[in-house]
């Protein structure tokens, strides 16, 4: 990328979540942080995205893996380009996104490989690559003996969640997921979950064609998601899906495929060239079913439970595991180290609550010890843990298929986005936010409405 000849024409608005508005061209994508502070300085800016960088880099990918992760890297972009680029945006963005702003004075960002793309796709096939973005969300249900509320036991935080998004507005409808059958490793609970994402994608899933964003929820949050239309696009990938198949409408027999093609990369070593029947996991010492999402009890017993070692579900569930003591736990260790720097200030530093994002800061994470001594030391080792668990319960799993022509089946590479550090400051705002979505969920079920 050549800095001095940017050209914002050249550039087209991609995405954007809570923190970020995400450009690209071609197989570059370039994040720009929204503004935090008005008064922040350009040299703050720059700090926080190298931060931002460090994190990824030295923190999550030696825990989720060197293939999966491209921690990109910090850029000064021509202020000049940044604001013609943010008026050229503006009216792409969706409504309800645009009470964040767009950060024109620092110049600041983050560029990254575009993932929805694969490098030279076209010399294989004329057919553009098809990416599949997949929040997953926390997979587990938390086995802490702090937890008070034993709901939480039996119901997964995404499921109660949706209930308390309903009420709040931020969703129209329910949606049926459920991270715990993505989570299963097994296919026919895989196969539920992921048909439950299509048919309400809210933010978590999103279908990406040639880069285009061909499939996700609506700005107008009352219309229904297109299947129709995803199945006209991907019908050109799967043509014996075609005519009428195993008695199926042949739309359905196209998202069948296409389903399917989606789990075996979920659960493989990370792309299509390793075969071979991988070593299975079983991470989740807790009761792996979440009572919310209903699923027949023969299948739940006789399914092959336990991801493959390797797979990208098992990198992310492991590491966001390292939530072992949840929110509840966590609450009390913050307020111990809050109490310590109120008393030494100077300690911050030396602790790493801000960063930097460093070795020492993964071995911090990587030795906590199991047992509260009562020290300091422990509490800032869990909390580093939590924020960590935190980061991996956020990030999107983007898996970006080619059809090889030649051996007519699909190639894929598998990555994770998204992976930026929750901020220390959070765990209060979690805290209560655990408190009323539980509270919430466990009233609506005394009263339905
Ligand atoms: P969130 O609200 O999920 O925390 P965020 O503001 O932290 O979002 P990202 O999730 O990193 O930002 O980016 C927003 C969106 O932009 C992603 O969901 C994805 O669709 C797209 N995106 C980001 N980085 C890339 C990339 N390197 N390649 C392709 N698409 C990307
Ligand atoms: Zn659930
Ligand atoms: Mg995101
Ligand atoms: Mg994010």
């Amino acid at each position: 990328m050549e800095l001095d000849k940017m050209d914002e024409n050249d550039w087209k608005y991609h995405g954007e979540g809570n923190k970020s508005l995400v450009v690209s061209h071609l197989q570059v994508c370039c994040r720009l942080i929204f503004l935090r502070l008005s008064s922040q300085t350009a040299e703050q800016a720059f700090r926080h995205i190298l931060n931002m960088v460090d994190y990824s880099k030295y923190v999550m990918k030696p825990l989720l893996g060197e293939k999966y992760v491209h921690s990109g890297e910090v850029v000064k972009l021509p202020l000049d380009f940044v604001r013609q680029l943010s008026l050229k945006v503006q009216q792409e963005r969706p409504e309800l996104r645009c009470d964040k702003v767009m950060d024109t004075f620092s110049g600041c960002g983050l560029c990254l490989p575009n993932l929805t793309q694969l490098p030279l796709y076209h010399l294989r096939d004329h057919r553009p690559p098809i990416c599949v973005e997949i929040k997953p969300k926390c997979g587990f249900l938390p086995f802490s003996r702090h937890i008070t509320k034993e709901c939480k036991r039996k119901v997964c935080r995404f499921c109660m969640h949706q209930h308390y998004k309903l009420a709040n507005g931020k969703w129209k409808r329910l949606s049926r997921y459920c991270p715990l059958n993505l989570f299963s490793g097994s296919k026919q609970r895989m196969y539920v979950a992921l048909k439950n994402l299509l048919e309400e994608p809210q933010n978590n899933l999103k279908i990406f064609k040639g880069g285009e964003l061909i499939f996700s929820c609506k700005d107008d949050a009352k219309q229904q998601p297109e299947l129709n239309d995803l199945i006209q696009h991907l019908r050109p990938y799967f043509p014996h899906s075609n005519g009428i198949y195993n008695g199926q409408q042949p739309g359905k027999a196209v998202l069948n495929e296409f389903i399917q093609v989606i789990c075996s990369a979920l659960l493989s070593g990370g792309d299509s060239n390793r075969s071979g029947e991988p070593r299975k996991v079983h991470l989740s010492e807790s009761r792996p079913h979440c009572e919310a999402s209903p699923f027949p009890r023969d299948l739940l017993r006789n399914g092959n439970h336990g991801l493959p070692k390797d797979s990208v579900l098992a990198k992310v569930l492991q590491v966001q595991m390292l939530d072992n003591l949840d929110i509840e736990g966590i609450y009390p260790l913050y307020k111990r180290v809050e109490q310590y720097l109120e008393e030494f200030p100077k300690e911050r530093n030396r602790l790493q609550i801000d960063g930097p994002y460093n070795e020492s800061f993964m071995d911090t994470v990587k030795n906590c010890p199991t047992e509260d001594d009562g020290s300091v030391e422990y509490a800032v080792g869990k909390v580093h843990q939590y924020r960590v668990a935190m980061t991996a319960k956020d990030c999107s799993i983007m898996i970006t298929h080619q059809l090889n022509l030649e051996k007519t089946r699909f190639t894929y590479s598998i990555s994770i986005l998204d992976l930026d550090p929750k901020p220390y400051e959070g765990i209060p705002h979690q805290y209560k936010l655990d408190t009323k979505i539980v509270n919430y969920y466990l009233r609506s079920m005394q009263a339905p409405p």
